[in-house]
């Protein structure tokens, strides 16, 4: 049985010491059984513990493992507590938190900080829910993003970029299952050779897809969707169900989230925040606590600070 908590004085209650945190990080990650992360063994009889200790021994590869070794975790020595805290504030500020601000929150240092928020958007990147989106019948909403720079982030232009990116701006591309769940990255540009098959691996074949006039979405009815489109430089933004408006609102979101708490973001670190974001959009209607016990559930693989910052 897991902790639960709904705030964030009832998970910090719920965790008076550090082995309360190793206990409850160690349950969720052996969920499905024990397994040695160093050699994948997976035969619970032959992981041991070793008494009194946090120190687990396999028995097949003979060496000996805490339950942070091979996640983000691994190589840190911040305390568990410390990084939940953390996680209650990523996962449910509604635009996530700036290193600074948690380096003051939680008493570490503001390069620890960034270590910290980087390496759970790593973890908040890695699974997809795995459905094809639109396969329940839903529409998908597509859309891409031009977005950098201390100005305001516009919608693509287009017409007049019609292939590349606006210059000093980086792209992103999202697909919305209406109602549904949110997927979205950064793309290195805005032609049918990207984006159609980024389409062709997330969306259902045969559902309904919907854009906006750019011609590289033209080829989709020939490409197996149902394609609707709305001509944005007409000045037509709905007609009937065909719109794009749910793929709109999650770019507000984006946006807001970057301006308001990061002011700036690195095109090469702005996939993490797209992560992010995703992350939390998708998990908007959890409870609070789950979407901290979310994110535990998938911090496999640690991100090495030699990794981030190359
Ligand atoms: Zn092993």
């Amino acid at each position: 049985m897991l902790q639960s908590f709904k705030t964030l004085p009832q998970l910090i209650a719920a965790f008076p010491t550090e082995q309360h945190a190793v206990d409850h990080f160690t349950s969720i990650r052996w969920a499905d059984g024990k397994f040695c992360p160093l050699c994948g063994n997976a035969d619970e009889a032959r992981i041991g513990t070793l008494t009194g200790t946090n120190t687990h021994k396999c028995y097949v590869c003979r060496k000996r493992f805490s339950i942070r070794v091979g996640t983000i975790f691994q190589d840190t020595k911040l305390p568990l507590r410390t990084w939940f805290a953390a996680i209650w504030m990523i996962t449910n500020h509604p635009k996530g938190i700036a290193s600074t601000t948690l380096a003051t929150d939680l008493g570490i240092t503001q390069k620890t900080a960034w270590h910290v928020l980087h390496r759970l958007r790593h973890a908040a990147r890695t699974p997809s829910f795995g459905n094809p989106l639109g396969a329940n019948g839903s529409p998908v909403e597509v859309d891409e993003v031009a977005i950098g720079g201390l100005e305001e982030n516009k919608h693509t232009d287009k017409r007049l970029n019609a292939g590349r990116g606006p210059v000093g701006k980086t792209l992103v591309m999202g697909l919305i299952e209406r109602g549904g769940e949110l997927r979205a990255g950064v793309i290195p540009n805005t032609q049918r050779n990207t984006l159609v098959p980024i389409i062709e691996h997330h969306v259902a074949a045969g559902a309904t897809v919907y854009t906006d006039e750019h011609p590289a979405y033209k080829s989709l009815t020939k490409d197996g969707f149902s394609h609707g489109s709305v001509r944005h430089s007409g000045g037509e933004y709905v007609r009937g169900a065909v719109h794009t408006n749910s793929i709109e609102s999650a770019w507000g979101l984006l946006q807001r989230q970057i301006i308001g708490i990061h002011h700036w973001v690195s095109p090469k670190h702005l996939d993490q925040y797209v992560a992010e974001m995703t992350f939390r959009f998708n998990r908007r209607e959890m409870a609070k606590g789950d979407r901290v016990n979310a994110l535990l559930s998938q911090v496999e693989g640690p991100l090495p600070y030699k990794v981030l910052i190359a």
